[in-house]
């Protein structure tokens, strides 16, 4: 740090979040406090230290990365890193670049890498800041990942290691034993980087020889224990081609691809924890040798996200859609982002979902229903409501014509007079207006809204008790006829006079129960989609046993349902709350005006095991 840090920098003061703190938040307000980062530069695009030294003092007061190998979507946990990342660059004057992790020249699809950009757009953020995209590739470093392997070597920092696998294996000793020197690792730079040449122009075999970083056999930390850095890998990679035939380790490409891109705070999983002395390491050397600009990033690990009933992994969800267990990364009962999207989430319950998660530095289990809350409230203030007959059953008004006079249009007697009837679109809002349906003659209610003999503490349809069907008149249930099966097929009950919501007197028959319901006369028949967790353990994988076992064979249940003519008409992506069941929103992919499906999201509380 050559230049002095500001008397007054961005200190907590101008960073006023009104988030709660956490341990990456206090390290990154120390640094812009004492002014650690104040004096780098910015040369416009990732680079080397000459890159940068020639270009602007960087406008970006800390820069941060979300790094995903495009190898699969995008899941619940990189959710919590993307807001994690992006919402630090966001709050404290910084940049956050999005990254594609693609060292590894394993197949790489298009696919993946636009869903990555559309998950963290759609998530509410962005790479591009000061009229710069921050979208980088990794591949694109790797010839500089190449000269900073040249100079290691001769500076002594390097070697070609020609041991068989096994042997590097038997050598590293372990956490009770030192590792023993490879009789390779005293060759001489010139020696190393002839080899590594030959290497990198393929007239070795694949894993016939590794570069390794000479460091410390004896190191109690194994991952100094001389790690490989760059291997021999005949594969051609989607960006390059078959340019190369050596291809960096992991941990080696990712310290550079930081410090090229002038990350400050590289914010990794926990696993990554016994890394950060080889990437100090390897950092501290590439800053001797002018090879990167200084200070160099730094890394901190943070708790990754588990949660009950969900596995995080891409490579596992990839077996789960290519298995055919689900119907897609866009299943909504995938923990993917896409999922997730479909299932109902918005980009604000993530956002709560992961602010109320928090940022920890050790492992632990979230609850699902942690995930499902941050859903429920943020849908609870703003979905419109609806009624819905999930497994219906017709009631029949038998005293309908009686009470209220036959229809003037013969055509409409077996519907009857038609009632009007309207209800809030939402309880809070009432500036939003009404929804409004038709009672008549016959009624959808809900299968389980009727029993011939009621167990105790049931208050709802019973022949010779009274309910209120909501919005609408109290009716006293008579009785029901059923099918050759012996299933209800019908319910029957009376209207009683004068009793409609709204109209005077009309609680004046007091009741206990009240049901929803929707007319048949202008009823829309939708398909809705009822989903469980996709596991049945809470911890899919406890014990060794293989996720697929503990599949939840009920995790989908498809319904013919009616809904109240309010949602007709609407489009894909909207959400509801269909009173007494929950928060439904229509399918992005499969509704369809005149075709409509709805899926559920959450219910109206957690119930789950209940
Ligand atoms: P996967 O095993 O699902 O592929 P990964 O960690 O290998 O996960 P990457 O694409 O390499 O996936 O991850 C990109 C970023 O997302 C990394 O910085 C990683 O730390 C973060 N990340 C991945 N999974 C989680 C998780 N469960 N919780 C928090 N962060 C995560
Ligand atoms: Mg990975």
């Amino acid at each position: 740090m050559n230049s002095p840090a500001s008397p007054k920098p961005a200190g907590a003061a101008d960073h006023e979040t009104h988030k709660p703190s956490n341990f990456l938040r206090q390290i990154i307000e120390k640094d812009l406090h004492e002014g650690t980062y104040a004096s780098r530069r910015w040369g416009g695009s990732p680079g080397d230290a000459a890159h940068h030294a020639a270009g602007q003092a960087d406008p970006a007061k800390v820069r941060l990365r979300f790094p995903p190998e495009p190898n699969g979507y995008l899941h619940i946990g990189h959710a919590k890193s993307i807001c994690l990342n992006f919402g630090l660059a966001r709050d404290y004057g910084g940049v956050c670049h999005l990254r594609f992790d693609d060292t590894n020249p394993e197949k790489e699809d298009a696919e993946y890498v636009n869903s990555i950009k559309d998950a963290v757009k759609w998530l509410g953020f962005d790479w591009e800041a000061n009229g710069e995209s921050m979208l980088y590739q990794a591949s694109d470093y790797f010839d500089f990942m190449y000269r900073a392997a040249e100079y290691l070597i001769e500076a002594g920092h390097a070697y070609v290691d020609e041991q068989t696998v096994e042997q590097i294996r038997i050598n590293r000793g372990d956490f009770s034993k030192p590792g023993t020197d490879s009789p390779f690792r005293s060759r001489t730079p010139a020696e190393n980087l002839a080899r590594f040449r030959e290497m990198r122009d393929g007239q070795h075999e694949d894993g016939s020889m590794v570069l390794r970083a000479r460091i410390d056999m004896a190191s109690p930390n194994i991952n100094l224990r001389d790690p490989a850095i760059y291997r021999i890998r005949r594969a051609t990679h989607h960006n390059t081609g078959d340019k190369w035939c050596i291809y960096p380790m992991y941990t080696f490409a990712h310290p550079i691809e930081d410090a090229l891109e002038q990350i400050t705070h590289s914010i990794c999983t926990l696993e990554f924890e016994d890394q950060r002395p080889f990437y100090d390491w390897l950092l501290d050397r590439l800053c001797e040798g002018g090879l990167v600009a200084t200070p160099h990033p730094h890394q901190y690990e943070f708790a990754r996200l588990n949660l009950t009933y969900v596995l995080t992994s891409k490579r596992k969800l990839a077996q789960l859609v290519y298995d055919h267990k689900v119907t897609g990364w866009d299943d909504p009962r995938m923990p993917t982002i896409v999922g997730l999207r479909r299932r109902g989430y918005t980009p604000e319950a993530l956002q709560l979902f992961a602010e109320r998660i928090g940022v920890t530095k050790s492992d632990s289990w979230i609850d699902y229903s942690t995930l499902e809350g941050a859903l429920r409230d943020t849908l609870d203030p703003i979905a419109p409501r609806a009624m819905a007959v999930l497994d219906p059953v017709k009631l029949v008004l038998t005293n309908w014509d009686e009470v209220m006079g036959k229809p003037e249009d013969s055509s409409q007697a077996a519907v009857g007079v038609l009632d009007e009837c309207s209800a809030p679109i939402h309880p809070h809002h009432p500036e939003l207006g009404k929804r409004h349906f038709k009672i008549g003659k016959e009624v959808w209610i809900e299968r389980t809204d009727f029993e011939e003999t009621p167990p105790k503490g049931f208050f709802r349809l019973f022949p010779g008790n009274k309910v209120r069907l909501k919005y609408g008149h109290v009716i006293e249930c008579t009785g029901c006829s059923k099918d050759a099966n012996g299933q209800v097929a019908e319910v029957q009950a009376t209207l009683i006079a004068d009793t409609k919501s709204g109209t005077p007197g009309s609680d004046a028959v007091k009741v206990k129960g009240v049901i929803t319901w929707v007319g048949v006369n202008d009823a829309v028949p939708a398909e809705v989609r009822l989903y469980e967790r996709l596991f049945v353990e809470a911890h899919p994988e406890a014990g060794g046993k293989d996720f697929i076992e503990n599949l939840n064979p009920n995790s989908l249940k498809v319904l013919k349902a009616f809904v109240e003519p309010s949602l007709a008409a609407v489009k894909a992506d909207e959400k509801f709350q269909f009173e007494r069941h929950g928060y439904f929103v229509a399918d992005r992919v499969d509704h369809a005006v005149g075709k409509p499906v709805f899926n559920l999201a959450v219910g109206l509380k957690d119930s789950w095991g209940k």
